[in-house]
């Protein structure tokens, strides 16, 4: 294992020559970034399509371009970001100069997850490099192949006295961990969030943390269930499932599961006529999280579409579960695969009390016709994100901050948003040399003529 530590001196003593605070080099690296996207779009694919088997146009919109676009707006902006930012003032500082001034935190970490291992790493790098941070990746080590391709592009196009990819697993980053950091920013499962935020802790590091959960999706009776079965079963089945704002299950009247799993079956024979063949259907990204998946299968409700396993090919074909209670395995930890549990309800208000009995949501989806019915579950519940008539489409609106709250994370990300997350952003107060007269007042002694002014 290299000498972490080592490393981590050499990118503070560079960060304190100041060189990462300059709009010039910041601009470079996000030249060199959106260079590294842009020759190395096929080298990429390919990547992903070992790690996930997914498909060109998945890699292009969920992963290379989304970066893009993000790197974009980043460029375009990132002088405007960069300038103080003026506050009201009140009469005592009427004479005064009030600015909120953004600097870097100093040496970030960033810690990606398997699941978009392009977009997961390179929007919080892009983020923390254009607020003038050196920075440590660390992807993850299930997504190999993308993994290696990091490590190897990135010392190519970016500074490499600045930003260092570590590549490995487990010891790795508990070795990473140990050291101090100025910014930890960590997409993954909630389990390995707390040891992230105890391993900030020591060092009172801020944190970013992107975690997952159970994001679910009611269904109002007067919906038009064609366009929620297409909206809900697309959600489910990008990248197999394995999206963390994937809609994890639906709660629905009894009544509607029915004619809901009829317009589902519709919409994935459309989508994928025969998804073991299809070149746009992901895969389960290891053996150990397909057994997973497929223990929630057997173990919950009642298969109505799908259900196959094929475990040398990490494989699962789309899935529908009906009938499924809260206590079935399905519905008591994150699905992250491509099934759908459908969970009746007799009410909203009864779907508004199983959310609430659980870790705040990363996102919610309501599908209704009268406005009324998503302003309640508004009202009284909370979650990371909320879409209504619609799944994982506030993703993709770069002027949204993408994030948890409670057990989904802390802290949100995407466009501006990224730039700030990796900025103190420090209070500035200047005062002129005069007016000592009018300020007389807040000097000690508190005499009796002072306090009746
Ligand atoms: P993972 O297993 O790849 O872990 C993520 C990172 O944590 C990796 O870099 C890994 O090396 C490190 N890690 C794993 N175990 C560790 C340990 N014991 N100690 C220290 N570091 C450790 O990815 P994952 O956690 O399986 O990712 C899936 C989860 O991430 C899901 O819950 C999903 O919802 C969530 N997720 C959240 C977002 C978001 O933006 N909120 C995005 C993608 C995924």
């Amino acid at each position: 294992m290299a000498d972490y530590s080592k490393m981590i001196e050499g990118l503070r003593r560079v960060f304190n020559s100041g060189i990462t605070k300059s709009y010039e080099w910041r601009k470079k690296q996000l030249d060199g970034m959106l260079k590294l996207l842009e020759e190395n779009r096929d080298k990429i694919a390919q990547g992903l399509k070992e790690d996930l088997h997914k498909s060109s146009l998945e890699a292009a919109v969920y992963e290379i371009d989304f970066c893009r676009n993000d790197l974009i707006e980043t460029m375009n902006n990132l002088k405007d970001w960069m300038k103080p930012e003026k506050v009201k003032k009140g009469l005592l500082n009427i004479m005064d100069t009030a600015y909120i001034q953004r600097e870097p935190y100093g040496v970030a970490l960033v810690m990606g997850a398997w699941n978009y291992p392009i977009q997961i790493t390179v929007l919080p790098v892009l983020g923390a490099i254009a607020a003038g941070n050196c920075v440590v990746l660390k992807p993850s080590e299930l997504a190999a192949s993308t993994a290696k391709i990091l490590e190897e592009l990135i010392p190519k196009y970016l500074d490499n006295d600045c930003v260092k990819v570590v590549n490995g697993g487990i010891p790795e980053t508990t070795a990473l961990l140990k050291e101090r950091f100025d910014y930890i920013f960590y997409t993954g499962n909630t389990m390995v969030g707390k040891i992230i935020m105890k391993a900030a802790a020591e060092y009172l590091t801020p944190v970013t943390l992107e975690l997952g959960g159970k994001s679910p999706v009611y269904v109002d009776e007067n919906s038009d269930l064609n366009l929620v079965a297409r909206r809900v079963t697309w959600g489910k089945l990008v990248n197999a499932g394995q999206t963390c704002i994937a809609p994890d299950y639906v709660m629905c009247k009894k009544e509607l599961q029915e004619k809901l799993v009829e317009e589902c079956k519709k919409a994935i024979d459309e989508y994928y006529p025969d998804p073991a063949k299809s070149e746009d259907y992901c895969r389960i990204i290891n053996e150990r999280h397909l057994n997973r998946v497929k223990k929630l299968i057997e173990g919950s409700g009642k298969v109505v579409i799908g259900g196959q396993v094929e475990e040398g090919e990490k494989y699962v074909s789309p899935t529908v579960l009906t009938d499924c209670k809260a206590t079935d395995p399905v519905m008591m930890e994150e699905v992250f695969g491509p099934v759908l549990p459908i969970m009746p309800v007799n009410s909203a208000e009864e779907a508004i009390d199983f959310i609430n009995k659980g870790e705040k949501p990363l996102a919610m989806y309501i599908f209704a016709k009268d406005h009324a019915v998503a302003q309640k579950f508004l009202d009284n519940t909370s979650s990371g994100g909320f879409v209504f008539n619609d799944t994982m489409m506030h993703a993709g609106l770069m002027s949204l901050p993408f994030g948890g709250v409670g057990g989904s994370g802390m802290g949100g990300y995407h466009g501006f948003h990224t730039f700030d997350t990796f900025c103190h952003k420090r209070s500035v107060l200047e005062r002129k040399h005069g007016g000592e007269a009018m300020i007389a007042i807040r000097y000690p002694p508190y005499t009796q003529k002072k306090g009746s002014i």
